[in-house]
């Protein structure tokens, strides 16, 4: 149950029409929307200017969704940020009337609000998921800095149903040593699977 309160606006930090990069939905078009506003602080974000909501514009939901529906692709992708410290469930209903699939990618940080189609959990070690995101979560995606985040990825896996698929992704700026050592795990643990950022490979946002 969410404690926030509903919501006409949320803050926009950019939103676009590109090819999913990462994990099951990788290679299809989708609208992102990136909200801002984050509380978790990794000190290697790399979009740190969305911690703060109010440097960013709030916009009238419907036409976020107006925006997103001239393009001809059906996915949405909600993000951030940390999308969760909004609530969502105006969003969501106004994607689903449009015909989006809605899908986010969240720390799962913050309380769910929003009907979701798909839930990528994406945990920080900065603020712990809670309970009942990693419970819902549909694909967990583990990024993988360094040796011992592979005990740190079982870890958030125990936590995720038994439905969740499990991705190990490279920290970009160490994806040359780290990707071989993903591949070697992944031969040896083969419930997870591989994500790469695709989209730094095509040049595409
Ligand atoms: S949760 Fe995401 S947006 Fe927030 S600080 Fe971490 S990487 Fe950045």
């Amino acid at each position: 149950m969410t404690t926030l309160q509903l919501t006409d606006t949320l803050p926009v930090m950019e939103d676009f029409y590109t090819l999913q990069g990462e994990g099951m939905y990788q290679g299809q078009a989708a609208y992102f929307i990136r909200l801002g506003g984050c509380d978790v602080g990794c000190h290697w974000c790399d979009v740190k200017e969305s911690w703060d909501e109010n440097k960013h514009p709030q916009v009238a939901i419907t036409d976020l969704v107006a925006k997103a529906a001239a393009f001809p692709g059906r996915l949405a992708v909600i993000t951030g940020g940390e999308p969760l410290l909004h609530n969502l469930d105006v969003l969501c209903t106004t994607l689903h009337a449009a015909g989006f699939r809605t899908h986010m990618e969240t720390s799962g940080s913050s309380p769910l609000s929003g009907d979701w189609d798909w839930i990528t959990l994406s945990p920080k070690k900065f603020k712990a998921p809670l309970p009942a995101v990693s419970a819902a979560a549909h694909e967990l995606k583990v990024v993988i800095f360094n040796k011992a985040d592979f005990a740190w990825a079982e870890e958030h896996a125990a936590l995720a149903g038994h439905h969740c698929k499990l991705y190990l992704q490279p920290e970009w700026s160490k994806a040359d040593a780290m990707t071989p050592l993903i591949v070697d795990y992944i031969k040896a643990h083969p419930q997870w699977q591989l994500s790469l950022q695709t989209h730094k490979y095509i040049n595409v946002p």
